[in-house]
């Protein structure tokens, strides 16, 4: 199956409006009910069984005789970031904005889906659009499993997903193995002994303690973590009191963790509560220390098997100029707990947003990072052609891959 340029251009005529629409009305995590009723409407519309997960969460299930069953999702969430891209369909909504370009995963995926729908001759087997709430707060896929997402929808034996971001616009990077890491943050509450700031001797000063540990921390990564294994701990946060003369009774530290293995990332988690607990003690803390782990986010590493047929797939359609092998990147995903939760292969890949002659020129300016706005920035704004038309035809062509793998 060809699914050819001309095939889904024509979809652009309400492909685009309807990206303008989510894009200035944008919705937080959980609380994506116009999107998702968006969703829903056009799905049921062409034909998919609708089915709703986790509060807003969508799943459209197209069943065309036997053969695989293919998942492929979206996410749909916005952010807290007040929108400063100046375009004519910025948000309307004060303080959120689609700074991640979820709504574009969204109506990219719709795109395939109506393609699917329209083109049952081509393909046999299953397949699920699947809308899931709450990425950017690592909730959602969770919500949705935990709403009976896995015993709620036909076993699919591959997912997809994918992501816009500001790499040059027309090319899909894909890679085997990890492509988005493992993500943790640690709240640690540490204790000491409060006293007047002129009589130390009376205290157990968790200022001190807080510092101590900092710099101890950095040896995790330096020290006790395999050269070359990536590997990040970040202290984004110490607090501790509030005034000058003042010994507080406790600290608080936020770490954040990135790894690629999760080897690596027990191996670390183990090494921050053994250097905390020992500091600790070398400090007198008259209570233990606390540990909270939130905002986790799983490994996301892809399917080796999957990843080359989904690649080849992508070359023959867009050209191997296209297609690149990307690296891995420090950012995290919450996607494959769902592709988890079955025990299926998947795959992520990432689609390129920034017009070419911008991208080269800044890369040959060496200018990538202070010229091209990132996601999450409140400048953020893909170029819509051709990256909506990209992102459409890479779903579609991902799950032709599997769909009409046998009906050639
Ligand atoms: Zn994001
Ligand atoms: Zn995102």
């Amino acid at each position: 199956m060809d699914v050819t340029d001309s095939g889904m251009e024509q979809e652009l005529a309400w492909q685009i409006p309807l990206y303008e629409r989510l894009h200035a009305n944008p919705e937080l995590g959980l609380a994506e009910h116009a999107t998702s009723a968006a969703a829903a409407d056009l799905l049921s519309g062409w034909g998919f069984d609708v089915r709703h997960f986790g509060g807003t969460g969508v799943v459209g299930v197209l069943a065309n005789g036997a053969g695989p069953c293919v998942l492929a999702r979206a996410d749909m969430d916005a952010l807290p970031v007040t929108e400063a891209t100046g375009a004519s369909y910025a948000s309307a909504v004060p303080g959120v904005m689609h700074a991640c370009a979820h709504d574009m995963h969204v109506v990219a995926l719709l795109g395939a889906a109506k393609y699917l729908a329209e083109h049952r001759g081509a393909w046999q087997g299953t397949y699920v659009a699947l809308f899931q709430p709450a990425e950017e707060t690592a909730a959602g896929s969770q919500a949705m499993l935990d709403d009976g997402l896995a015993a709620g929808i036909p076993r699919p034996d591959v997912a997809l997903a994918q992501h816009v971001m500001p790499t040059e616009a027309g090319t899909i990077g894909t890679t085997p193995g990890p492509v988005l890491s493992a993500g943790d943050s640690v709240r640690i509450t540490i204790h000491g002994r409060g006293a007047h700031g002129s009589m130390p001797h009376k205290s157990v000063d968790p200022v001190v303690l807080a510092a101590s540990i900092v710099l101890r921390l950095q040896t995790v990564v330096s020290r006790e973590t395999i050269p070359g294994e990536f590997a990040v701990l970040t202290v984004g946060s110490v607090s501790a009191g509030a005034t000058a003369n003042i010994i507080p009774d406790r600290a608080e530290l936020l770490l954040n963790l990135r790894t690629y293995s999760m080897a690596t990332r027990a191996a670390m988690i183990a090494a921050i509560e053994r250097i905390v607990r020992g500091e600790c003690a070398a400090a007198g803390s008259p209570q233990d220390p606390e540990f909270e782990y939130y905002d986790q986010y799983p490994l996301t590493s892809n399917d080796p098997e999957a990843n080359a047929r989904v690649t080849a797939a992508f070359t023959r359609t867009f050209g191997a100029d296209a297609v690149y092998r990307t690296a891995p990147q420090t950012a995290s995903e919450d996607f494959s707990r769902i592709p988890d939760a079955f025990g299926i292969p998947y795959v992520y890949w990432v689609v390129g947003s920034v017009p070419p002659e911008t991208y080269r020129r800044a890369v040959a300016n060496d200018t990538l990072d202070a010229d091209i706005p990132a996601n999450h920035s409140p400048s953020f704004l893909p170029a819509v052609d051709p990256t909506l038309r990209v992102a459409s035809q890479a779903q579609a062509v991902a799950a032709f891959a599997y769909l009409a793998a046998e009906t050639g």
